[in-house]
């Protein structure tokens, strides 16, 4: 909407007094009655549009252009200087209107149902009604229409007030862009176009409100239009009101009475209120149905970047976290903790520390033979055969990566780690996971295992240095086997 204001040319200076003198003659020929009382007076909502649209920049060159084209307009049925007053009211109504809209801050997409009130009542209630009090007075004055002041008044303001509604919004929805949110045609939605079709072929050959003894009025296409409102956006509403308002207003002119067998005057009267009700309901529903949907999107938006936010905070979680996904033992991460953590009481109490790394034989040709699924499973057998190997605290199993797994082991001596290792590679043999990609037949781990009893001033990496030198040492022997080092030995 804020997008950047256009200027007015010399384009827009020679259209805008034609499409004026265009509507009033429109309005002139179509939708004013025998007696000389104009339904819709639609000439004033292109000026407040066109102010609103250049947001009132030249605004006393537009003023007087319409006035010329009012004058140009209304000649043949009025007498000029009956235009140029004709025409200087309609000048203090859309002025009013629109000092009156910007002081009280609408903004001018309408988008909004405050701004469709604040439109309402600074528009066809306010305005037109001034501009019916003045133009009234000069009506009465130039001795054109004897009826009450008063009368005249009402004919005006309505008239007026309804150009203004229907207009107004009409053309300047087609000035700012609305989201379209149209969705595609459903069974229900042809149901109604077919009755409503019906049911307006029926109004327009009516007469006196009768088709064929059937009663029928412009009313009975309010829920019709309702729902096109809900079904489409308010630019399309708007325009189907416009279309419905003038259909009603040329049924009126020519005499056919379409609010039943009543008088001019109530007809008028009944037409005038039907294209009120007709335009309020309609386009506060498209406004309301809009705003849904707005605050529909802005809900789906959030939820989607509440659910972002979410992601991101899982990943940092999982990063957090200390457990390995795959096979529930300690993660690398707590491996690393627990490593400082035994190795410093050990050092403490000078007591024996062992480390052990095991490592798969040949397991990427287990993945590539089995695929990776068979290979997790096997890592989760392997780690469940590991963590039955330990049951003191201080001892700890871990995934230390990929195929790689870790045994910490506070107080063993070399004597039980030698023994464990050599229990834990018989055992994982006699799971007997096919491998026909191994010498063995079968999965098969090499273990290097180290213990010491740390020195002040070693730290923990000699540990892992030397059981990773052992399990190197394991590899090249043959694998599915565990190798011993100690460098206090
Ligand atoms: P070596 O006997 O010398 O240890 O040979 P290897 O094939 O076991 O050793 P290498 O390090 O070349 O291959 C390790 C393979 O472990 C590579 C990768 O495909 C597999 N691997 C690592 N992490 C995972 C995992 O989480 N799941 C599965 N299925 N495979 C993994
Ligand atoms: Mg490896
Ligand atoms: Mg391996």
């Amino acid at each position: 909407m804020d997008k950047q204001l256009p200027t007015p040319n010399i384009i827009s200076f020679l259209l805008f007094p034609l499409i004026y003198f265009v509507s009033v003659k429109l309005c002139l020929a179509f939708a004013m009655t025998p007696e000389g009382t104009v339904i819709i007076w639609l000439p004033n909502a292109i000026v407040l549009a066109t102010l609103f649209y250049y947001r009132g920049q030249r605004l006393w060159l537009f003023m007087l252009l319409m006035l010329a084209a009012e004058v140009a307009g209304d000649v043949p049925v009025f007498r000029w200087h009956e235009a140029l007053m004709l025409g200087g009211a309609n000048i203090a109504e859309v002025t009013l209107a629109y000092f009156l809209m910007r002081k009280i801050n609408m903004s001018n997409a309408l988008i909004k149902i405050e701004d469709v009130i604040k439109f309402i009542v600074a528009g066809p209630l306010v305005s037109s009604l001034f501009g019916a009090l003045i133009g009234a007075a000069a009506i009465q004055y130039i001795g054109r229409d004897m009826s009450p002041y008063l009368y005249i008044v009402q004919v005006w303001w309505f008239g007026d007030a309804l150009g203004l509604t229907i207009g107004t919004p009409l053309l300047l929805s087609l000035f700012y862009h609305h989201r379209k949110v149209i969705k595609p045609l459903q069974k229900v939605d042809v149901i109604v176009i077919f009755l409503s079709a019906g049911l307006l072929l029926m109004l327009l050959l009516a007469k006196n409100g009768l088709f064929y003894g059937v009663v029928i009025t412009p009313t009975l296409l309010l829920p019709s239009m309702l729902y096109f409102s809900s079904r489409t956006d308010f630019k399309l509403t708007a325009i189907a009101v416009a279309i419905l308002s003038f259909a009603v207003s040329i049924l009126v002119y020519a005499g056919r009475n379409p609010f039943g067998d009543v008088s001019i005057s109530l007809t008028i009267l009944h037409a005038q209120e039907f294209i009120a009700i007709l335009s309020m309901a309609c386009m506060g529903f498209a406004t309301l149905i809009a705003r849904i949907r707005e605050n529909e999107r802005e809900l789906e938006d959030r939820v989607a970047k509440r659910t972002d936010e979410l992601q991101v905070l899982n990943q940092t979680l999982e990063q957090l976290s200390t457990t390995d996904g795959l096979t529930g033992i300690a993660n690398r991460r707590r491996f690393d903790d627990v490593l400082e953590i035994e190795w410093a009481r050990a050092n403490r109490t000078q007591q024996p520390i062992t480390l052990a790394i095991l490592d798969i034989d040949w397991f990427k040709p287990f993945n590539d033979r089995y695929g990776h699924q068979a290979g997790d499973e096997c890592l989760k057998k392997v780690s469940a055969v590991l963590t039955s190997n330990i049951s003191r605290t201080g001892d700890l199993v871990a995934r230390y990566g990929g195929e790689e797994f870790v045994l910490i082991a506070f107080g063993m001596d070399s004597q039980d780690a030698i023994e464990i290792s050599k229990r834990i590679c018989k055992q994982i043999q006699a799971l007997a996971i096919p491998h026909d990609q191994s010498v063995f037949g079968s999965v098969t781990v090499s273990i290097g295992v180290a213990t010491m009893t740390p020195q002040t001033a070693q730290h923990a990496d000699m540990l892992f240095k030397v059981a990773d030198e052992a399990l190197y040492e394991a590899k090249k022997q043959g694998r599915n086997q565990a190798v011993f080092k100690s460098p206090n030995v």
